[in-house]
């Protein structure tokens, strides 16, 4: 299509308010899929988005819309992810577009992250246009979804459309909406090729596939490309845009949204949010990229088989063209050999990392406690030095620490009146100061925290959902680092401390840890030939202490005999299980033994 005729929008709003439902109708609409090959939240194509029904990864596609006015439209929709671990994904979509729905479930109303993402389009310039959805509901209260979005988003409600996403009732109204109220791409077809990567992924088959937005310029097939960050150069293979599939085309042109191949060899030449130029008529300044990523939680992977290091290694590459958030480098530990030191933007952000490896590139893995990065002050002679500390066994033993201070986030939680109560506890219990509190209207309030973060790490949020019955919706940043009283726990298996299980904690939460990280080593840990004392300690005073009593004779006499079928199996799940064993030091501790101490229960 001709610029005039490109949209690109994208559709942002707090978990659940119905983004991937509403992308699905817009692709129905758009004929992209037969009728009976469609699944709901088709965009949501990872088996992890499906099973958890959430959406991890932003979605590009190509929908062509043939408005009221006579015109065919080209459509370039992004569906975003809505929980806060994947605000980075939210950002570098609101970078390719010229526009934004903002869902507002008409149940709901106004949550944390849609005003997070609301202010991110706004800080982008995007024109956001309000979506009231969900009005099919019984429990739909239109009135006070309007309410919300003049006061609490200062957005004009006369202005929203009202929809169901589920029903598809006011979509047609959404498409012109769409049509008339983004405007389209400002760009030149002329000039030097400029084009913004802002996803990539690996295909088996093909290679690296390049996300991008074309800015400026054409890409087409037989083109010589520089991407600009190290001036690498290739030729361009193919091109083509996102119809659920890959569809291969002419040309991309300024204002299309699309990929290419160019037969990259070195994964690392790709980086999302580099700027793609012509190596013949290169364009003068790289797009301004996105904002750097700082990961706040940090873990070490590791091979279940040490021999697996060097596939490891490929996967992890492989896996950060998908999601450019992951940031690693090597790391080594005495228990569990040659492995990596990550950092995630959150917890639900570390386990989906733990899932793509394990089900996209079949590796077993483990990942250590997560800990988040203190500033420890260590004494060197008369003065004391600052060292960043991420890592358990980075921590200075010996008494050489003379302070540390850890990282605070201001958290907003917006809940319904009735959950105040039980929600201020546990904000006191995970050492939060409240420093506001503002009643939205009659039914709905917003606290304010300051908080530390390695407590919204432990066991925060599902204590959060529970206790407010889901209702209740949270966002944070970090704010600043503060003043903290920290010990290294050192979890020893029979009598030898195992680094990989050390963690960083909160004087006054170290004996309770302790106790759950035993407590949680022997539901795990499966009987062997000895007994295995588990022991928690600070120094060399043991603060909790578990045993796995040793093996009876008699377990395994009772296999013999009996059903051979059943036998089998059996032997079969011991060989399965040992596959997932670590051996450490003269301990076989299982894989799952390292997500168990994560976790409470
Ligand atoms: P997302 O997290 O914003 O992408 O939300 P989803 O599209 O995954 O939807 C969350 C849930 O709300 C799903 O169970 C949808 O079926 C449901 N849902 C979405 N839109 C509507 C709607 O308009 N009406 C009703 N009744 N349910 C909806
Ligand atoms: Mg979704």
């Amino acid at each position: 299509a001709e610029i005039q005729y490109i949209r690109n929008f994208c559709i942002i709003a707090h978990i659940d308010h119905g983004k991937s439902t509403l992308a699905d109708r817009l692709i129905q609409k758009g004929h992209l899929v037969e009728d009976r090959d469609f699944q709901d939240q088709i965009l949501d194509n990872m088996d992890i988005e499906r099973e958890r029904g959430i959406t991890i990864k932003s979605q590009a596609v190509t929908i062509p819309y043939t408005a009221a006015d006579g015109h065919e439209y080209e459509l370039n929709l992004v569906d975003t992810p809505g929980h806060v671990d994947f605000t980075y994904e939210v950002s570098r979509a609101i970078n390719s577009c010229e526009g934004a729905l903002l869902l507002v479930d008409a149940t709901q109303g106004v949550q944390a992250q849609t005003l997070s993402n609301m202010y991110l389009a706004l800080e982008h310039n995007l024109e956001i246009v309000p979506v009231i959805n969900k009005i099919d509901m019984q429990a739909a209260d239109i009135n006070m979804a309007r309410k919300q979005i003049d006061k609490d988003l200062g957005l004009d409600s006369s202005e929203a459309l009202l929809v169901s996403a589920r029903t598809g009732q006011g979509v047609d109204e959404l498409f012109e909406a769409i049509v008339k109220r983004f405007p389209p791409p400002a760009g030149k077809v002329d000039a030097p090729l400029r084009a913004l990567i802002f996803d990539c992924h690996y295909d088996p088959y093909r290679g690296v596939v390049v996300h991008v937005r074309l800015f400026d310029g054409t890409l087409k097939k037989g083109m010589k490309i520089r991407f600009m960050y190290n001036g690498t150069e290739y030729d361009v293979e193919t091109v083509g845009v996102f119809k659920l599939a890959l569809v291969e085309t002419e040309e991309l042109k300024a204002g299309d949204v699309g990929y290419f191949i160019a037969g990259v060899r070195t994964v690392s030449d790709v980086r999302v949010g580099d700027t793609v130029t012509g190596a013949e008529n290169p364009c003068e300044k790289a797009l301004p990229g996105f904002r750097e990523i700082k990961p706040v939680v940090f873990s070490s992977i590791y091979p279940v088989d040490s021999n697996d290091y060097e596939e490891l290694k490929t996967s992890i590459e492989k896996l950060k063209l998908n999601d450019a958030s992951l940031v690693y480098e090597k790391d080594s530990s005495a228990a569990l050999g040659f492995g990596f030191r990550c950092g995630f933007l959150g917890l639900l952000h570390l386990e989906v990392i733990q899932e793509r490896l394990e089900r996209e590139f079949d590796q077993s893995v483990i990942f250590t406690a997560p800990s988040v990065k203190y500033k420890v002050y260590v004494r060197n002679g008369p003065t004391a030095e600052e060292i960043m500390v991420d890592n358990p066994a980075d921590y200075p033993g010996d008494g050489r620490v003379e302070s540390a201070d850890e990282p605070y986030i201001r958290a907003s939680i917006i809940t319904p009146t009735t959950f105040v109560g039980n929600i201020m506890t546990l904000c006191n219990e995970k050492r939060g100061v409240q420093t506001n509190m503002t009643y939205l209207d009659e039914k709905r309030v917003e606290l304010v925290y300051n908080m530390p973060l390695a407590e919204v790490l432990f066991d925060f949020y599902d204590r959060l959902k529970s206790i407010s019955r889901g209702y209740a919706s949270f966002d944070y940043d970090i704010t600043e680092y503060k003043k903290t009283d920290l010990v290294k726990l050192d979890i020893l298996l029979n009598g030898k401390a195992v680094d990989a299980l050390s963690q960083l904690v909160f004087r006054d939460n170290a004996q309770a840890r302790a106790r759950m990280v035993c407590e949680r080593l022997q539901e795990e840990i499966p009987r062997q030939q000895f007994k295995i004392p588990i022991q928690g300690a600070i120094g060399s005073q043991v603060i909790a202490r578990e045993t796995v009593n040793a093996l009876r004779k008699d377990v395994l006499a009772k296999c013999y005999g009996g059903d051979i079928s059943r036998k089998r199996k059996l032997l079969e799940k011991q060989k399965e299980g040992k596959k997932r064993m670590k051996m450490v030091g003269d301990v076989e501790l299982p894989q799952s033994a390292f997500l168990a101490v994560l976790k409470s229960k």
